[in-house]
């Protein structure tokens, strides 16, 4: 994530939240600005995207940190899936595309904004296999203080040149399919740096060559699928050392200075996959290993190379993150960004419209992580400390197909919600099979909400669409409306809600001894021996709202 907010991405963003939930209904499509022509280029998957399959990646390229230039080529190997003339590739305006060759023959193409469009001589066919050669050049955007490509210098005042680019997208600074439908099935990554300095990017080490001109080529492979943002640069003058966990290579890259707090703070990682490996399965990217590197900004989860600046100290940004006296356990940075191994990288939404995918859940992995090593009490009143930064204000689910990204409550809207639906399913055994599933049955793949819901419906047997859709397409959280009528000893009780179909069972009544209701939109009355004020509904266990008279 990044942008200003998150990206735990990048960067969340030093969010102050009232604790004060929103008691009105809130309007379901608060006005956006419509769709630019660059937006719908890079958001839509249009006709010549959707033609082709994307196979492999060697992005190929120098880096001048004196003149902040870079300079390269990517080779992009492709099937068909229509035969056509042309497809769309894309990379940033003011980049320079030197020239676009497959074979011996040098290809046309128009560029519109981020887009190019390539031409070949002869219809490309069904089925087949192409490659093409995209030779660029030029000085890449720097984006906000994280964003994009940055030349910078670290405070010796080496060379530090880093990578950070999910939100405003990879072509940025190399020529790709910049969209999230389509990944490579593997790649190879060559960074020619000046000998004295240190390339760290996603993959295995593939080695380095003395290009006997004052540089380096540092070779990576890359084993797995992987996003565009996630492919990665980080140069400087690391120190590296190393780990393993049981097969799993673990490497560590610091600057010299840093480095003793780096081995200190980074002995976190171990704790960290082994927590999601316990709920999840093995470490998605195995022969890839896991990394962690510094970098100035707060972090990053590029796939294998995960970034990390979060002053080697536990919360987030030294601050108590969901401000219930746990985040200053642990580093929010290390715990965040690495679970998203699990779910963004190797489980990966198709449109940046579905990106809870990524973030809700992530999210809900660092509540698994506290639950994991501190308990289940503690994991859900970490859970719960989210529910301050929630707004309600728009659906997490963005408009499709066009290049937008969806509001913050996709982190923290996204966890709270997985941890209803724990409660709906009513069984931590089941629970805990039912999210190992989820994951072994999508990872390495492109998948939309709706894919995930299907699952869901079919390994529970339950119609648990109505739920995803209320807490996903809607802005406002379902209400709990409970009326008392002392004279009679009763209680009536149903959802008002956006979803004609929502019936959620939940819990009320007594703390010590709660009863599950099934709700629906329609009213339903029962007895009850509690009075308006003792009559309780475990607001910690479904995120809901109540309301009595
Ligand atoms: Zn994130």
């Amino acid at each position: 994530m990044r942008q200003p907010i998150l990206s735990l991405r990048a960067a969340f963003p030093l969010l102050l939240c009232t604790a004060a939930f929103v008691s009105a209904r809130t309007p379901q499509h608060p006005a956006s600005p419509a769709p630019t022509r660059a937006d719908i280029l890079r958001g839509e998957y249009g006709r010549y995207r959707a033609n082709n399959h994307l196979l492999f990646y060697h992005l190929d390229i120098r880096v001048d940190p004196d003149k902040k230039t870079i300079a390269g080529k990517n080779t992009i190997r492709f099937k068909m899936l229509q035969d056509d003339t042309r497809i769309q590739l894309d990379l940033f305006a003011n980049l320079n595309v030197d020239k676009i060759t497959m074979g011996a023959a040098t290809l046309h193409y128009e560029r519109e904004l981020g887009a190019v469009f390539v031409d070949f001589p002869e219809t490309l066919k069904t089925g087949h296999t192409y490659a093409i050669d995209f030779y660029y050049s030029g000085t890449p955007e720097t984006i906000s203080r994280f964003g994009g490509f940055t030349f910078s210098k670290d405070p010796a005042g080496r060379p530090w040149i880093y990578t950070a680019c999910e939100g405003i997208g990879a072509s940025l600074w190399w020529p790709n399919k910049d969209q999230w439908r389509d990944e490579v099935e593997n790649m190879q990554l060559s960074v020619s740096i000046p000998n004295d300095l240190v390339d760290v990017s996603n993959g295995k080490f593939a080695g380095k060559t003395d290009l006997g001109d004052g540089y380096t080529r540092w070779d990576w492979h890359i084993h797995y699928p992987i996003n565009n943002y996630d492919v990665s640069l980080n140069i400087g003058k690391y120190e590296h050392f190393a780990d393993r966990l049981g097969g799993l290579p673990l490497d560590f890259y610091a600057l010299p200075e840093d480095l003793e707090k780096a081995r200190k703070q980074f002995a976190q990682a171990k704790g960290m996959i082994e927590a999601y490996q316990h709920y999840f399965g093995e470490y998605p990217f195995k022969k890839d290993g896991y990394k962690l590197i510094e970098v100035p900004y707060s972090g990053m989860e590029h796939q294998t190379a995960v970034t990390y600046g979060n002053h080697f100290a536990n919360g987030y940004l030294e601050r108590d993150w969901t401000g219930v006296g746990i985040s200053p356990r642990f580093d929010f940075i290390i715990i965040h960004e690495s679970g998203h191994e699990w779910f963004g990288n190797a489980v990966t939404a198709a449109d940046v419209s579905d990106m809870w995918i990524h973030e809700g859940w992530t999210t809900y992995l660092e509540c698994l992580y506290v639950e994991y090593r501190w308990g289940k009490e503690d994991g859900l009143k970490y859970t719960n400390g989210y529910q301050s930064k929630v707004r309600n204000q728009e659906p997490i689910i963005a408009p499709r197909g066009v290049n937008r990204e969806p509001p913050q409550d996709m982190y923290f809207k996204g966890a709270l919600f997985l941890n209803t639906l724990r409660s709906v399913v009513n069984d931590d055994k089941r629970w805990f099979a039912l999210i190992h599933d989820v994951f072994q049955h999508f990872k390495y793949r492109n998948i939309m909400t709706e894919d995930m819901v299907a699952y869901f419906n079919q390994k529970t047997g339950m119609n648990l669409t109505p739920i995803f859709d209320e807490y996903l397409r809607h802005a406002a959280l379902p209400v709990l409306e409970l009326k008392f009528n002392d004279a009679e000893g009763t209680v009536s009780y149903r959802w008002k809600a956006d979803e004609p179909a929502f019936a959620m069972p939940i819990r009320v009544g007594a703390k010590d001894n709660w009863q599950i209701v099934q709700p629906t939109i329609q009213w339903k009355t029962m007895k009850t021996a509690l009075k308006k004020d003792d009559f309780a509904v475990a607001t910690d266990l479904y995120f809901v709202n109540v309301s009595k008279e």
